[in-house]
């Protein structure tokens, strides 16, 4: 069957990048953000992961919540967006996440709390035995803004298989994002691609989101990530292309006509390819992230953090004009 994917890329780019422009004209964003990853130890060993741990494994971590705060007053004092995400602790009860999220607010009432995707959210409501639309009322009262989009992978159950056959399905992904939409969570989606999926894998994968899209208007920005294999147990998989990195970007730009922003996400794309993907559909590199853990250690080659003149040095460089962003794209002076 034939896929957006069959088409070239010189024809993808010129639609997308006339997509972007008439959405955002010349202006491309970034955020000055830090990540927290709270812990490594995960119930799920996802076969493409290689940050998780299982519990008592060496290198597992649970970080407490005086020493997130701590290090978000060490690294973060410029941080507009705390991006946090991590694995899905077995003994961690709904308190460490809510007491996590209202000390954080507390402490750092002008930052926007953008924590714990889909993934994360179905394994707290199970853990604790709180439906999700009080969950997420629970989690809007300690301080969330908004939800990452982590944890889609690719939707196709037989590639899923493959992948993280113990994460849940893509239609649970689909459905835990739409209770979050409807509880007034805006929340962003992501693709990983360059492993066992075909295009119409990805194209697929691409409609459904576009078709909840239709339906809630939730998801912020889309965000397709590039699988490194490095440190996996797919690191025989060929690494991505740099012609697959822009096809997928183009081609997420193209479908997900009422997604307002796609990001070229500089850790797994690399700062040079990330730079030419603002010219086929991007319009968001992403932030200065400070200290990037699950890339890395995938083998990541790109840098743990970026300078906000670095950002803007690719921005403009690409013949665009960079605009610093909060969580919710409201420009920041
Ligand atoms: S991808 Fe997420 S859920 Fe899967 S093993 Fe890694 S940390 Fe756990």
């Amino acid at each position: 069957m034939a896929s957006i994917f069959d088409r070239s890329l010189l024809e993808l780019a010129k639609e997308a990048d006339a997509i972007r422009k008439a959405k955002w004209g010349n202006d491309a964003f970034y955020v000055k953000n830090l990540h927290i990853n709270f812990t490594n130890i995960c119930s799920n060993q996802c076969k493409f992961c290689a940050f998780a741990r299982k519990k008592g494994a060496e290198g597992g971590y649970l970080k407490d919540v005086p020493s997130i705060v701590q290090h978000v007053k060490d690294k973060g004092a410029a941080a507009k967006e705390l991006h946090i995400v991590g694995g899905l602790h077995p003994d961690v009860d709904l308190a460490y996440y809510t007491d996590m999220i209202s000390s954080l607010k507390s402490e750092f009432p002008d930052k926007s709390i953008k924590a714990f995707g889909a993934v994360e959210m179905d394994f707290i409501s199970r853990q604790s035995g709180v439906p999700l639309e009080k969950l997420f009322n629970i989690m809007k009262g300690a301080g969330l803004d908004m939800m990452p989009g982590g944890g889609a992978e690719i939707f196709k159950p037989e590639v899923r298989n493959i992948i993280c056959p113990e994460k849940v399905s893509g239609a649970r992904w689909l459905e835990v994002m739409e209770i979050a939409h409807n509880a007034g969570i805006l929340t962003n989606a992501t693709m990983l691609y360059g492993h066992y999926e075909s295009g119409e894998d990805r194209e697929a994968h691409l409609m459904a989101i576009q078709s909840l899209q239709e339906r809630t208007g939730g998801f912020n920005a889309f965000i397709p990530l590039s699988f490194q294999p490095a440190g996996t147990k797919f690191a025989d998989v060929p690494p991505v292309t740099a012609v697959t990195d822009l096809a997928v970007t183009a081609a997420s730009r193209i479908i997900l006509k009422d997604v307002p922003h796609i990001k070229a996400y500089w850790v797994m794309l690399g700062e040079k390819t990330a730079q030419i993907a603002l010219r086929f559909g991007a319009d968001d590199l992403d932030g200065t992230i400070e200290e990037e853990n699950i890339a890395f250690a995938a083998g990541g080659s790109s840098k743990r953090g970026m300078t906000e003149n670095d950002l803007k040095h690719m921005i403009s460089t690409a013949g665009l004009n960079p605009v610093e962003r909060d969580s919710f794209y409201n420009r920041v002076s």
